[in-house]
């Protein structure tokens, strides 16, 4: 599993997550990837990529290696393992997030729906969350 850090023409910078640097490659080629705050599809890789496997965070230079060490398939485990692990608060993610930022709800994992005029918002609050491919989730709904 890689992370890149994407943007859009619009400067909406977001964390695209693929399986390999190929796949990322043949989902740009296509144009399947899409801002998650404005719909576009001219998305360009930010040279400050990080590879982020759970928290740690791991330079773009060593992105390689760690794909291969961990085995993408068993590194896609640990992450839909984590993800499960996380609170489903569906369509109140926004409210939740933000209760939570604001320390009006105790802190935790949570994964839900936001539209995308709702990310906006939450980013605009300096609130950090992940846009997830519905792939990953898809299972734990
Ligand atoms: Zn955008």
């Amino acid at each position: 599993m890689i992370v890149y850090e994407l943007a859009c023409a619009h400067e909406h910078r977001f964390e695209g997550w693929f399986a390999s640097a190929e796949d990322y490659t043949r989902q740009h080629a296509d144009t399947l990837i899409r801002c998650p705050v404005c719909d576009d599809s001219a998305i360009e890789r930010r040279p400050s990529a990080n590879v982020q496997i759970g928290r740690a965070a791991v330079p773009a230079a060593e992105r390689a290696d760690t794909a291969v060490a961990g085995g993408e398939a068993e590194v896609l485990k640990l992450l839909r393992r984590m993800i499960a692990q996380t609170d489903n608060v569906g369509a109140a993610f926004p409210e939740e997030a933000r209760k939570i930022h604001y320390e009006e709800a105790p802190q935790r994992a949570i994964r839900g729906q936001a539209t995308r005029d709702e990310a906006e918002a939450l980013r605009d609050e300096g609130i950090d969350f992940l846009s997830l491919p519905s792939a990953l989730v898809r299972d734990l709904q």
